[in-house]
């Protein structure tokens, strides 16, 4: 075999690779007996725990009571055999600190006795609180007190599992990341009090419709997660997606997604098997995975789970890619979750569909069968779309980074611009009850809340607006804004608290009017008349890509917050200190954590992209071009020498020169502009790396790509657009 360059080596090495099988086989297991079996779910516990405390620990679980601490111990004895049966030699608590991925330190249960020999020890206090000090993690200077120490404490409401690994298991248990002095240093805690508020503010409007059981409402996520698999041997051979997550280089290639060949597509077979494996681990692991199907892109997949209460949807959707990413490398690929791993290409997001149910099982945001049913929907409904409305900054806050830049603001849908699909019927009702209660003679055709039938809303997928940000889907709202490689609780983070805040306002007014002896269906036309025409100008059923649509936003005074540096600032702008102090979600001091966080994470990936760039610039691109360079002044040359002069030959070597020597020049701008000093104020560092560093990028990569297209393939070192999408 001859050997060509890495790029053409890898190629070679892709013609041969197989499909990894064998792994999963449902003719010998049962569906039923996979799903769930590395979890000590409500099964094992009955069956491990003494009935008195297996109720108590439901009791916690369920309504979200406060553990009884006197039954941690056993708890742990029942987790502990578990866990040894299902061999287990470690166990950790699992957390989410603020770096946006989630965090281990293993403990074995191996404890020495005093006559020298060894028991398996993991006792009550074991299991709820551990001490992993951790402070390397970013803190946003809340641990910069005396009193550094983190802690993790245990989250009953999302169970322990067992995570397998070729040489051996562990016992994993989900839990809060905390500062000794009770601050949130991870992602899970805001998100715990964001439901418990939803909860409350929920159950009151619940009450004024004559609801005196449910005890508690719930939010439900189902996170949709678009991802790129490509062959590991282009990965390894492209520092930028080993660095960064996305290529910093790459010319268009001659096909994309022009074709729509690819969306639904017959999933190739060995991307199947990949498929088929991770979703039998995370079936095991008790994540409800449902659907799976190719995207727009070339090497673009979707995979969605069944919906679950949020807390227990995040953990899952964090286990879902740490397994996806886990298990690419078995299959011979990397998997990309990074938002846009290609330009030019379609980039991946994170759908999350979002709703609201009592603890009796009643979705809030589903349009009922009575007229009674419909008002209450129709509240719920309305709450939501005025929170998003007034809370869209925050909302757009919550998404923001690096990666999502690439998408939101960038010509991708979805925009920047947060505005509310919520399909023709549904406005048009909402329309109708607007215009039936202002004028005062109301039309036939108008709603009468409480009494009039609603039409039926059809239930139908995302597909009838894919550019919404905030989509009505027939019995949920789908926040389709979310990165794909975001965690995302700090979206329902938000998304809880301002519709918590947006029922309460609603509950003081329903409740105020009760008890003035107003009549349930006048009070409630009354108060969505008003929240209508407040949060009308939120509305947009049209296509979101458009340039119009970014004026029409503009006249209604819609924000368009189109970077990270843009949002930044809004985490701690006086509405959020006031929204989520308010409702105890996150303190002051929280908030000023996270924007800080935010600053830094962002200049930190902006740097490594910087230097990334660099050294591809100077260590592979330039080489190649100068080699090539080198042949072609040789062919001018040696044709010279033969008698031969031709024009266009001599101008082939002018064009690689030239662009070379910008190229050259570029590298050395980009090298000038990373290198200025930092500037103590984080914001003013984050805006000069988006102004001044990350345009040096784009201008050393436009030539970069042009190399691409004029240089000798065989000098060329970097796996191409094309060989990455669809080679495999
Ligand atoms: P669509 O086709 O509209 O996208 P699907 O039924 O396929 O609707 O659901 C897409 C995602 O929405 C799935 O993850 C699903 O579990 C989730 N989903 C469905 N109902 C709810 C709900 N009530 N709350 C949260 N997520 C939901
Ligand atoms: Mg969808």
């Amino acid at each position: 075999m001859t050997q060509g360059n890495v790029r053409q080596d890898a190629i070679a090495a892709i013609c041969k690779t197989k499909t990894v099988g064998g792994v999963v086989d449902y003719k010998t297991r049962d569906l039923s007996d996979v799903f769930g079996e590395h979890v000590f779910n409500d099964s094992a516990q009955r069956a491990k725990l003494p009935i008195k405390v297996y109720k108590k620990l439901q009791e916690t679980i369920k309504a979200g009571k406060e553990l009884d601490p006197s039954i941690a111990d056993a708890i742990a004895l029942a987790m502990r055999d578990w866990a040894l049966e299902h061999g287990a030699s470690h166990f950790t608590h699992w957390f989410q600190p603020m770096t946006g991925s989630t965090a281990e330190k293993h403990d074995s249960f191996v404890t020495p006795t005093d006559n020298g020999e060894v028991m398996a020890k993991f006792s009550g206090s074991d299991l709820v609180r551990g001490e992993p000090d951790a402070s390397s993690f970013p803190s946003g200077g809340l641990r910069a007190t005396f009193e550094a120490r983190g802690y993790t404490a245990w989250d009953p409401s999302s169970p322990a599992f067992i995570l397998d690994n070729p040489n051996g298991a562990t016992l994993v248990i989900p839990t809060m990341f905390l500062s000794w002095t009770g601050e949130a240093l991870g992602k899970k805690t805001p998100l715990l009090r964001s439901m418990d508020v939803l909860s409350k503010q929920a159950l009151r409007v619940l009450r004024v419709f004559g609801n005196t059981t449910a005890k508690r409402v719930l939010t439900t996520v189902g996170a949709e997660q678009e991802y790129f698999l490509i062959d590991k041997n282009f990965y390894v051979n492209r520092p930028d997606l080993v660095c960064t997550g996305r290529t910093l280089f790459g010319a268009k290639p001659p096909k994309g997604q022009e074709l729509d060949d690819n969306y639904f597509g017959a999933i190739n077979e060995r991307a199947l098997s990949y498929m088929a494996e991770m979703e039998y681990e995370l079936l095991r692991l008790g994540v409800p995975i449902k659907t799976r199907h190719n995207e727009v892109a070339p090497g673009q997949y979707e995979l969605a789970p069944t919906f679950e209460t949020s807390n227990l949807a995040t953990d899952h959707q964090m286990m879902t890619m740490e397994i996806m990413t886990r298990l690419a490398g078995k299959h011979g690929f990397a998997c990309l979750m990074h938002e846009k791993p290609f330009a030019g290409i379609n980039g991946s997001g994170k759908h999350n569909n979002w709703s609201i149910s009592s603890d009796e099982g009643e979705n809030l945001l589903n349009p009922g069968d009575t007229p009674h049913a419909n008002a209450q929907f129709l509240l719920f409904c309305a709450a939501t779309v005025r929170a998003v409305h007034k809370y869209a900054g925050l909302l757009r806050v919550s998404v923001c980074g690096a990666g999502n830049d690439h998408r939101l603001g960038a010509n991708e849908a979805p925009p920047a611009i947060i505005s509310v699909f919520l399909g023709e019927q549904l406005s048009d009702v909402f329309g109708q009850i607007e215009a039936g209660t202002a004028s005062s003679s109301k039309t036939a055709e108008s709603i009468e809340v409480g009494v009039s039938m609603l039409p039926k809303l059809p239930r139908d997928a995302g597909d009838r607006n894919r550019t919404s940000p905030f989509a009505f889907t027939g019995n949920k709202f789908e926040f389709r804004a979310v990165g794909s490689s975001q965690n995302v609780s700090g979206a329902n983070t938000v998304l809880n608290a301002a519709i918590a805040e947006s029922l309460d306002f609603a509950a003081t007014r329903l409740e105020t009017d009760l008890a003035a002896g107003k009549d349930l269906n006048v009070a409630v036309q009354e108060l969505l008349t008003e929240m209508i025409a407040e949060f009308k100008p939120v509305l947009f059923d049209g296509d979101n890509y458009s340039e119009e649509w970014h004026a029409e936003a503009e006249r209604r005074g819609l924000l368009n917050l189109r970077s990270t540096v843009d949002c930044v600032p809004l985490v701690t702008s006086p509405e959020s200190i006031e929204l989520f102090g308010k409702y105890g979600v996150y303190s002051e001091r929280e908030l000023h954590s996270r924007q800080e966080i935010l600053l830094e994470n962002y200049a930190t990936n902006i740097s490594i992209e910087a230097e990334t760039t660099s050294m591809m610039a100077h260590t592979m691109i330039l080489p190649a071009a100068l080699k090539y360079q080198a042949q072609v002044a040789d062919a001018v040359n040696s044709a010279k020498a033969a008698g031969v002069e031709d024009a266009a030959l001599l101008g082939l070597l002018q064009e690689v020169v030239s662009t070379a020597g910008a190229f050259r020049q570029a590298a050395i701008d980009l090298d000038a502009a990373k290198g200025a000093e930092a500037s103590d104020d984080a914001l003013v560092f984050a805006k000069y790396q988006h102004d001044t560093v990350i345009p040096a990028m784009l201008k050393l990569r436009e030539l970069g790509d042009k190399l691409e297209t004029l240089v000798d393939s065989s000098c060329w070192t970097l796996p191409t657009y094309a060989e990455m999408l669809f080679l495999r």
